[in-house]
């Protein structure tokens, strides 16, 4: 990262200085970085099971994950130099930018299926610092606070842990920020996938209500996967709805269409 950057980042209109609220500069949170994937005992590889060192990861899996390129900053899918889609142009989404740390492809769709519904929550500070990379990279407004994706109380109590707060938790305490419950499910909805995205947007309306301690402040809302958005943006609705100042959204992946 140069240092232009990081002084436009840290010194970003509209935003606070993270430096000045307590928050860690970016440039070193690359620390922290170092940290969680370097920092552990030895271990194998999660997705190949060969030696990896003190890593999750062997370096070719980790080679191998799907980053993603520039993207839209309105959707997080690829786009020439990074402009906004033609679709984002005609109907923007209710949030001020999207940051997606990879595309959610094979490998990485293995380890994220394992910390949604294996409980491999060991994966969540791995999916974290991939977001701080790319953060990092991205370089948008920070926001004052961190808000996870909440689970419906049946999913939650199934499960017994919510992905998204698992993913949020690391990185709020990386980036210094708070994270607050500013969120809730009004009510349960049925499983979203396969389903089209008119019948999704439905099903998901008035399903979140936001608590007032988001009121005024500039919220990033952290969720494992961005498909089609209609759930991220029914959340997004709900918190400009109790006063949010601004919404921007962070998912570990982007869903590609079939054609990328
Ligand atoms: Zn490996
Ligand atoms: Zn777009």
């Amino acid at each position: 990262m140069s240092n232009a950057r990081t002084t436009i980042f840290d010194s970003a209109p509209g935003g606070r200085a993270l430096a000045g609220t307590g928050a860690p500069a970016w440039s070193r949170l690359r620390t922290q970085l170092h940290v969680w994937l370097h920092g552990a005992l030895p271990q194998l590889c999660a997705l190949c099971a060969a030696p990896a060192g003190p890593r999750l990861l062997c370096a070719a899996c980790a080679d191998a994950l799907p980053r993603i390129g520039k993207v839209c900053p309105g959707c997080a899918l690829p786009t020439p130099e990074g402009r906004a889609c033609a679709a984002c142009r005609e109907r923007p989404p209710p949030w001020r930018h999207a940051v997606a740390a990879f595309a959610y492809a094979y490998p990485l769709d293995r380890l994220l299926h394992a910390l949604k519904y294996r409980g491999a929550t060991a994966y969540a500070p791995l999916f974290a610092g991939a977001l701080v990379e790319r953060l990092l990279h991205d370089a948008p407004t920070p926001p004052d606070a961190l808000v996870a994706l909440p689970l419906s109380p049946a999913r939650q109590r199934d499960r017994g842990y919510n992905q998204a707060i698992e993913i949020a938790r690391p990185l709020a305490r990386t980036l210094g920020l708070p994270l607050v419950t500013g969120l809730r499910r009004t009510r349960d909805t049925p499983p979203l996938a396969g389903l089209p995205w008119r019948e999704r947007q439905r099903l998901v309306n008035h399903a979140f209500a936001a608590d007032p301690c988001v009121a005024g402040r500039a919220v990033a809302l952290v969720d494992d996967v961005l498909t089609t958005g209609a759930t991220l943006r029914a959340a997004t609705r709900a918190l400009h709805a109790a006063g949010a100042a601004s919404v921007d959204v962070w998912v570990v992946a982007r869903t590609l269409p079939p054609s990328s």
